[in-house]
């Protein structure tokens, strides 16, 4: 296929299609952390601390920060006695417990489908399974979930980690997964693990979440005819870095970016059509800033592609609901 590269564009005045993947950006559970952040931030006049990034977006943080939010590490960082937020991607209880010990006000920005996997954790390992998590070591939502049974869970990334699996009783297992995984790399995990353990105890729902698979069903619908996919999100955002993977397993070149101006003008070299899409922690306008910036690199004409509305609402913790009517959880998609 004869590319034009983006002078070309300029001069002859083609436009570069945009598809846009919908859905993208922020999901309900990102919205909800966020709104935790900033009902706290309105209604205490003590310093609002957030334990961990509230969630996976710099520029997210960033405005937080600005209007006030203290952002620490660990909760030996916030002084006895205040109030402290914890982020969307949950905590172990051993987290709990030391805030209960120092005596903070917690509020719990947890999502609600973060909270569900924590739930079935304890129930799996409470009837005797060894649970094992499929996820990212070291990712803060796998850290709280292992968390909540340390002793009777494992951590699996992989195929080959399936194999090396050696449990007490290969008849009591269960499994579990991050919510932000790549669905078909999952797929192959639980595979493997269905294989070796024929007597595997399956959950009753899916553990990856409504958002990171819409997220990546509506990439994977424009990915093949797109020369370029940029993906607006964080590098600690695991679903933003899944959809990068996604496209280039699909063999469309990805990049991840946290603002338009980390776009590169060799990128577009050749391409007539991006992709654009963001994680679920990105805000929708840094999208329409990348399509703006795109649009300075010559004409461009912007296509919509959903493939599905979104309506979840998560409802707030009963001291930041205020007067107005909250939203409800209406899981639809
Ligand atoms: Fe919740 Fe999924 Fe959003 Fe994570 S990506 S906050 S699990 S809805």
């Amino acid at each position: 296929m004869a590319y034009v590269s983006s002078d070309e564009h300029e001069e002859n005045g083609v436009a570069r299609r945009v598809l846009l993947a919908g859905p993208r950006s922020f999901c309900a559970g990102v919205e909800r952390a966020i709104e935790i952040v900033e009902g706290a931030l309105e209604s205490r006049e003590t310093p609002v601390y957030v334990r961990k990034e509230i969630v996976h977006n710099a520029s997210v943080v960033g405005d937080l920060a600005q209007r006030g939010a203290i952002f620490v590490d660990e909760l030996d960082q916030v002084p006895n006695g205040s109030t402290v937020v914890f982020s969307a991607h949950g905590v172990s209880p051993a987290v709990r417990e030391e805030a209960d010990r120092r005596d903070l006000e917690v509020i719990d920005g947890t999502c609600p489908l973060v909270a569900k996997v924590h739930a079935k954790a304890r129930r799996f390992a409470g009837r005797g399974d060894t649970v094992v998590l499929v996820g990212h070591e070291g990712h803060e939502e796998v850290e709280g979930t292992l968390g909540e049974a340390p002793d009777s869970t494992v951590l699996v990334e992989t195929v080959e980690d399936v194999e090396k699996l050696s449990p007490a009783d290969a008849g009591r297992i269960s499994y579990l997964t991050q919510t932000t995984l790549a669905v078909d790399e999952t797929a192959e995990v639980v595979g493997a693990l269905r294989k070796r353990f024929p007597l595997l105890h399956e959950p009753s729902s899916e553990d990856i979440c409504y958002a990171t698979t819409n997220r990546q069903k509506a990439l994977n619908a424009i990915v093949a005819e797109s020369d370029l996919c940029l993906v607006v999100g964080s590098t600690n955002s695991s679903n933003s870095v899944r959809l990068v993977e996604l496209s280039r397993r699909q063999g469309t070149p990805a990049q991840l970016i946290d603002r338009a101006a980390d776009i590169r003008p060799e990128w577009l070299e050749g391409v007539r059509t991006i992709a654009l899409t963001a994680g679920a922690s990105a805000p929708h306008h840094l999208v329409t800033e990348v399509v703006t910036a795109l649009g300075e690199y010559g004409p461009v004409s912007v296509e919509e592609r959903e493939i599905t509305r979104e309506t979840v609402r998560f409802e707030l913790p009963s001291g930041l609901r205020g007067d107005t009517e909250q939203p409800t959880d209406s899981r639809t998609s």
